[in-house]
């Protein structure tokens, strides 16, 4: 039994029955034969149910919202918008299916023929987080729906009632009951499906678990993808000119959702000559949001999702302070029911500092003092990270030219903590291996075939 927690409450929402290795291979056994029958249909007919869950979404939205809110802590409105974010990821897939999932014609000779066929991988495994339940989700099992696989998704234990919500949607919009299943449960339900024989396994979540997965799926010779954490640099450069807007645009890109994205501004860097004015804006805009319970209207700054996570940051501020960085706001748990932390500004840090070098996962921020682009550059690089990167400037040039010796699989110019359907989300280095999302993730769950056809 695993009971769901309310992080802003610290109470038990319900409590519901973990799977185990009896009940995932019973599920796995049905998702088996439910897989052939999928694929058999056509790629018009599985567009038309998917089509369907993205109207579902729509119309559940309040309801989705509410029990989103009430196991990760987020604010209201920033579950709505994730829903209304993950619709417009699946819109993006549902219009290029067709394009990227149909054969591909190579030569069209008199008496030669090549294409290229998608198959699908077959039963896959998604192991998911529980930052952005719709959004990770989404990446992984609306395009493997579509091009002919069965999906085990596992939730993260933090987004179970989400999971089970999507899996009821799916079936609802005429996605059979053995083509998605959901296994219920934490770590220890995870690792039971490591043993299991999957066509592929897609996660997202830590590089710490990523790592472990990928070390235990190795030997089974099928896809891994692993879409991991970050510690992503945004630099200011010395030629901005709205000072005040940017300010408040990057604080929004490192607190929104708590500081809790993958794609989170975790680390500012700013030219010496708008530093001072960038730093009272930033933090007259930290000190302006509302924080408290994430189901009261006009919340900012909501719960955090994870127990452990203030004493995380707490510890994190401390040995900043004793390497003399200066605190301008917040620093502290705040006491009382929950899990909520001071939204927190750091100065004076360095890369000696775990503010600057760990991934925090939450609302604080170190910002430092540079001299040039060389200088940013150089702390930029300096980590174990690469998922984003971004850089404000007047000049594209300039930021392109920059953002060109960053190893990150994004880069971002006058924008920060943002994913678009069309291009590909993908990690380097501790960040991650494959793509989602673009057509690189509609044909990540799918087997080229090569067709040579003489005649
Ligand atoms: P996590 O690694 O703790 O857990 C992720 C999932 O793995 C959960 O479902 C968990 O139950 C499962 N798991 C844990 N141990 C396992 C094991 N030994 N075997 C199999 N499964 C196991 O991560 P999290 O706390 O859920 O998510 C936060 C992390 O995810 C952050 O680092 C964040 O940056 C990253 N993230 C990355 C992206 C991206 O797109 N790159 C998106 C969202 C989150």
């Amino acid at each position: 039994m695993m009971n769901i927690v309310n992080p802003a409450s610290g109470e038990i929402i319900v409590t519901v029955n973990e799977d185990d290795s009896k009940s995932l291979a019973h599920k796995y056994l049905l998702l088996k034969s439910g897989q052939v029958a999928w694929a058999s249909r056509s790629l018009d007919e599985r567009i038309a149910v998917i089509e369907k869950f993205y109207q579902l979404l729509d119309e559940e939205i309040a309801h989705l919202a509410r029990i989103l809110t009430e196991e990760v802590g987020k604010p209201l409105q920033q579950s709505r918008n994730e829903i209304n974010g993950a619709r417009a990821r699946i819109r993006w897939m549902l219009d290029h299916a067709v394009q990227y999932l149909s054969d591909e014609i190579v030569t069209d000779g008199p008496d030669l023929k090549e294409l290229i066929s998608y198959e699908p991988l077959g039963v896959v495994c998604n192991i998911s987080a529980w930052n952005y339940p719709y959004l990770v989700g989404v990446n992984v099992f609306i395009p493997a729906l579509l091009a002919g696989n069965a999906v085990m998704y596992k939730p993260s234990e933090y987004a179970t009632l989400t999971g089970l919500e999507i899996e009821k949607l799916l079936n609802r919009a005429g996605v059979p009951a053995d083509v998605f299943k959901v296994a219920v449960g934490a770590k220890e339900t995870g690792a039971h499906l490591l043993y299991m024989n999957f066509n592929g396994y897609f996660f997202t979540g830590s590089y710490q678990t990523g790592k472990y997965i990928y070390e235990r799926v190795a030997p089974k010779m099928v896809p891994c993808q692993l879409e991991l954490g970050g510690k992503d640099p945004l630099y200011v450069t010395d030629d901005v000119k709205d000072i005040a807007g940017i300010a408040a645009g990057t604080a929004d890109g490192a607190f929104y959702n708590n500081g809790q994205s993958c794609c989170s501004v975790e680390r500012i860097y700013v030219h010496e000559k708008v530093y001072d004015k960038y730093v009272d804006a930033f933090v007259k805009e930290v000190k302006s949001w509302k924080i408290g319970l994430p189901n009261e209207e006009g919340v900012y700054i909501g719960a955090l999702t994870r127990k452990e996570q203030p004493g995380l940051l707490e510890n994190q501020v401390k040995d900043a302070l004793q390497k003399q960085a200066t605190l301008l706001t917040g620093g502290n748990i705040i006491e009382g029911k929950g899990n909520y932390f001071e939204p927190t500004v750091l100065t004076s840090v360095d890369h000696s500092m775990k503010v600057m070098k760990e991934e925090s996962f939450g609302p604080i921020i170190g910002i430092m003092k540079v001299k040039n682009d060389q200088e940013a550059i150089k702390l930029m690089q300096d980590t174990a990270y690469g998922l984003t990167a971004s850089v404000y400037s007047e000049s594209m040039d300039r930021a392109r030219q920059i953002l060109a010796q960053i190893d990150s699989g994004t880069g971002y110019w006058n924008c920060c903590d943002r994913v678009s359907a069309g291009l590909p989300w993908s990690g380097r280095k501790h960040s991650g291996i494959g793509a989602t999302l673009s057509h690189q993730g509609l044909r990540a769950f799918t087997k080229p075939k090569s067709w040579h056809l003489r005649g």
